[in-house]
């Protein structure tokens, strides 16, 4: 394959926009753009040779071809101006204005974006890349172009750098144009990375399909000839042509579905080109009649548009001969956003009229997956979830599913009625009972197909979301709505556990006949709280309904003899009992020899797990903080201390520690740290890591979970065996 060389001329741009955008303001703005982009580029040569501006002028010229805007195509003029030539912000927007100047900086920004390989670049960059982009679609459609014109022109490339390129391209900037819609585009560059990557396949499908081509032709065309002589013959105004597959297509289809060539390859496929919808179904209805249809193949993409705006029949039908034809029927401005996608769409919707906000907002509203991107950064700690949700939600987006008012809503692949329900409204998301799929109710974990008719069932008396909800649905945006409420539930139940510990406690008072108005707030009781190491009257009451404060201590502190008679409503087992707040109370798995009840903590600074060297330390009010007995916080402290001891019954406690991890900063080093701790069993809260000053190590802050020392250090073993990484330790904060 050899790029296409064309020669583009400025004024072969200008007579293009002028089709579309025939104002003399227009046509002005881009001949400025390209005089200024000549200018500064005038010394600069591309690596085939040739002067720098044939690539701008290339790229200009396929943005109008897109029937992009002037200010747009006066960007594609100047996408480099910035970055090659070391013009200024101020200088940019004193000669042309704000617009282009921000559109010629955000093209900048993504090309500066150094894409590593596989999992950490899409991890980290792709999220960078789509924010960015998602400020104006313009950018990413200079981008792409901008590649394209690169692709095309990569044989001037080292080989290394052509693989690397053309892997990009593929893993990006095809599926970018594949979700805008413009095949064109996407099918151009997967051919061109699919030369670069793999020549050898390459050459042998495109020769397979040359050695076949005579006879397909022959076929197609007469099956063109019937065709339109059947609607013709019924009066019908159409165009119809026979279509290729482009061979990264076939490729992927012998790869990834397994077909041998020749099963692809005997898929004929024609397009008819109808004035209006109406006709579409027309034309379909007169070629099911003569000829049959394979079951289960029609696709009515008109009345359910894909997310990426693309419209069309879809059929296959089997020929005379018996050979297999796939159909596609489609208007032509269905034609037109199918090859171009989301420009030609918003050509169709303004006619002449340029009104660039209102489309940009409606096609920023059909790729929803912008609005989930900004969720998703917010939130998403755990890059494992995150490449998760990525691969769902951009790249595999495609279950199309509707209303039964016919509101056809986009969901990625996998995804559930209660991601549905919350695309359709957080409220109804958190109210769902039930889900009813084709007028058959379903669990709500039934993954979705294109075409389902979804509907929900809500009731005010529902429970609301539970952790449960979190492993059913797919989307960032069903995971954060779900978050929320659990967080603010849990707060809430919190206040619920508050209000039943004191409704207790005065009941309690009301058995052993003492005036509770009277206790609460004295001094009394202000000597209990200090005993137990409770700080005020909330946390006394949820200490005392989760039971990790027992009845009978609270009134034998309090000098209150229990009348003979009155049982005790509260057993008398021991004071720490498990309860749900995190490392408080017994959870701790501590024993404080010599006091049976208070408040024990784990220190947060040196974080012990069962199995270190432990001591405690009498805290203002905070009850015992147990700290390890080499933490540099108890280092000076004599008095205070007192004797504790890990209790060996509770054995299956959660222990979460810090970890630094000191490497050699390099690709896939966080994937590889999860990886290991997911090996070890230990559970992961938070990951943090820097690159240092000298650019060369990095320093790595992990929370994990583990049960005892023991676990602890195994993990801290494994890591230390993973390649680069020079030093593993428990970290102090
Ligand atoms: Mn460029």
């Amino acid at each position: 394959m050899q790029g296409k060389k064309q020669e583009i001329t400025i004024q072969a741009i200008l007579d293009l926009v002028k089709t579309y955008y025939p104002d003399q303001d227009s046509l002005d703005l881009i001949s400025k753009a390209f005089k200024y982009a000549n200018e500064k580029h005038k010394d600069q040569f591309r690596k085939s040779g040739e002067p720098y501006i044939v690539h701008l002028l290339n790229v200009a010229y396929i943005l109008a071809d897109l029937k992009l805007g002037p200010k747009a195509i006066a960007a594609g003029l100047l996408h480099d101006v910035i970055e090659d030539c070391g013009v200024s912000r101020e200088e940019m927007v004193k000669e042309f204005d704000e617009e282009i100047t921000t559109l010629v900086e955000s093209v900048t920004k993504i090309g500066n974006i150094e894409f590593k390989d596989e999992k950490e670049y899409m991890a980290v960059n792709h999220r960078k890349i789509f924010i960015a982009m998602a400020k104006d679609i313009r950018v990413i459609l200079i981008k792409l172009v901008d590649r394209l014109h690169n692709m095309r022109t990569l044989q001037f490339m080292s080989e290394i750098k052509q693989k690397k390129i053309a892997a990009e391209t593929l893993d990006v900037y095809a599926p970018i144009a594949h979700r805008l819609g413009i095949s064109e585009i996407k099918n151009e560059l997967e051919d061109l990375s699919f030369y670069y990557l793999y020549p050898d396949k390459y050459y042998e499908i495109a020769h397979l399909v040359e050695i076949r081509k005579a006879e397909r032709d022959r076929q197609v065309l007469t099956m063109i000839k019937d065709i339109t002589e059947l609607l013709t013959k019924n009066g019908l105004k159409f165009r119809i042509f026979g279509r290729s597959k482009h061979l990264y297509s076939i490729y992927k289809k012998m790869t990834t579905k397994n077909k041998r060539f020749d099963e692809i390859l005997d898929l004929h496929a024609i397009r008819i080109v109808t004035s209006d919808d109406v006709s579409c179904y027309e034309v379909l209805g007169y070629i099911h009649a003569k000829y049959r249809p394979i079951p289960g193949r029609l696709k009515d993409y008109i009345a359910m548009p894909k997310m990426n705006m693309y419209q069309s029949l879809h059929t296959t039908i089997v020929g005379e001969e018996g050979s297999i034809y796939e159909v596609q029927i489609r208007t032509e401005e269905m034609d037109a956003i199918a090859e171009k996608g989301v420009a030609a769409h918003w050509r169709y919707k303004e006619g002449n009229k340029y009104n660039q906000e209102r489309a940009q907002k409606e096609i920023e509203e059909r790729l929803s997956w912008f609005k989930d991107f900004g969720a998703l950064t917010q939130e998403s700690k755990d890059a494992d979830e995150y490449m998760d949700i990525l691969t769902h939600d951009v790249f595999e987006a495609n279950v199309y599913v509707m209303s039964p008012k016919g509101r056809v809503i986009d969901l990625p692949n996998g995804a559930t009625p209660l991601d549905f329900a919350y695309r359709i409204h957080t409220e109804i998301g958190h109210s769902t009972v039930g889900a009813i799929v084709n007028n058959v109710l379903v669990p709500l974990n039934t993954p979705l197909k294109t075409g389902d008719v979804v509907s929900i069932r809500t009731s005010k008396q529902s429970n609301g979301p539970s952790e449960d909800w979190l492993k059913i649905v797919k989307t960032a945006h069903a995971k954060s709505k779900i978050r929320n409420f659990l967080q603010k539930k849990e707060m809430d139940d919190r206040s619920d556990t508050i209000e039943k510990g004191e409704h207790l406690f005065r009941e309690e008072c009301k058995r052993r006949e003492i005036d509770d108005k009277e206790l609460i707030g004295s001094k009394r009781l202000e000597s209990v709280f200090q005993h137990f190491a409770i700080n005020n009257i909330n946390d006394f009451y949820y200490a005392i309904a989760v039971k990790s404060l027992a009845m009978p201590a609270i009134f034998e502190k309090l000098n209150i003899q229990q009348k003979k008679g009155i049982l005790d409503s509260f057993s008398l087992e021991r004071m720490f009992k498990s309860n749900q707040s995190k490392k408080t109370f017994s959870k701790s798995g501590i024993r404080v020899s010599g006091v049976d009840s208070m408040m024990i903590s784990l220190a947060g600074c040196c974080t012990p797990v069962p199995g270190d060297s432990i001591v405690g330390f009498i805290t203002k009010g905070q009850g015992v903080k147990v700290h390890r007995t080499d933490c540099v916080n108890i280092k000076n402290e004599t008095k205070r201390l007192i004797n504790v001891e890990w209790d060996e019954e509770r054995k299956e406690g959660k222990y979460e520690v810090k970890l630094y991890i000191l490497a050699q900063d390099r690709s896939f080093l966080i994937s590889d740290i999860v990886t290991i701790i997911n090996q070890c069993k230990a559970g992961l809260v938070a990951v943090n890591s820097t690159v240092n000053e000298d650019k060369i190590t990095a320093s790595t802050y992990l929370n994990v979970v583990v049960t005892d020392s023991e676990h602890l250090q195994t993990v801290i073993a494994n890591l230390k065996k993973i390649d680069n990484v020079f030093e593993v330790h428990r970290a102090q904060s």
